[in-house]
């Protein structure tokens, strides 16, 4: 079985060990039933990896004794960072469109409440939320072995999200532009250091909102003729986007 690689944070790494608890102790000794003696990868949030073997485990902690660090040339660090700005979805589709992004390299999410959405969320819900959504992209984000994990965000509105835009390349996926596909657009760009994609829920979006999002330099763009659910527009996109300028 290949060596096991695990995202960590840097200050889990102190005099030559790193020790666990929690979600990583649970994956590591629960899930996937290491022990003493087993060799593992860490990776953490500075692009630096190390190589180490299990050297103890209690029954809440385990600890990893380092062999060797290395400095990655981040691999993901020529690829756009791309924040997918997703108004809120009905039930679970929300657990999909993190997990599925952060396996496809989104950088970090910008989840709002649309004017169409269904599902609502009260102020005092934000913190359970937000909570829920970054254990899914943390999860995510070992499974498929990246060097750093997704950033979740919660704004009330599109006009908020839109606002807080400050990426190079801003598109909207809006299932009325009949003008620039996706192909259109993307193919006479260079490659930009950072792309914000706002995405609608199963209503769409309210023409309000697009309205606003144009005025924030976000780009109308199609995505073709037929019209995506929301959670296959958000891997749609990603996928496009890292093939045209990502790790694929
Ligand atoms: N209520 C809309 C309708 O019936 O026309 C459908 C909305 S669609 C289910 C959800 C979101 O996915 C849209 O707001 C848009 O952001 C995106 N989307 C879906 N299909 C698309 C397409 N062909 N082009 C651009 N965006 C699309």
């Amino acid at each position: 079985m290949s060596t096991r690689r695990f995202m960590i944070n840097s200050r889990a790494v102190r005099d030559g060990y790193a020790s666990f608890d929690g979600d990583i102790y649970n994956h590591m000794v629960r899930v996937l039933r290491l022990g003493t003696g087993d060799a593992v990868q860490l990776a953490d949030e500075k692009g630096t990896e190390y190589s180490g073997v299990i050297d103890q485990v209690s029954k809440e902690w385990v600890a990893v004794k380092i062999d060797s660090a290395c400095q990655t040339s981040e691999a993901e660090s020529d690829s756009p960072r791309i924040t997918i700005c997703q108004a809120l979805p009905k039930g679970d589709k929300v657990d999909f469109i993190l997990q599925k992004g952060t396996e496809l390299g989104a950088h970090s999410f910008c989840l709002f409440g649309g004017r169409r959405s269904v599902a609502k969320i009260r102020d005092d819900q934000h913190t359970t939320k937000l909570a829920r959504w970054n254990k899914i992209v943390s999860e995510a984000a070992r499974q498929c072995g990246r060097a750093d994990i997704p950033e979740v965000i919660w704004r009330a509105s599109a006009v908020e999200a839109a606002n807080d835009a400050s990426q190079e390349l801003r598109l909207i996926l809006w299932e009325g532009e009949r003008e620039h596909s996706i192909k259109d657009v993307l193919s006479v760009l260079n490659k930009p250091l950072s792309v914000v994609v706002a995405i609608g829920p199963e209503g769409g979006f309210d023409p309000l909102e697009v309205r606003h999002f144009s005025q924030q330099g976000f780009q109308p763009v199609s995505l073709g003729p037929r019209i995506l659910r929301t959670e296959t527009a958000s891997v749609a996109i990603l996928a496009v986007i890292q093939y045209m300028w990502g790790t694929m």
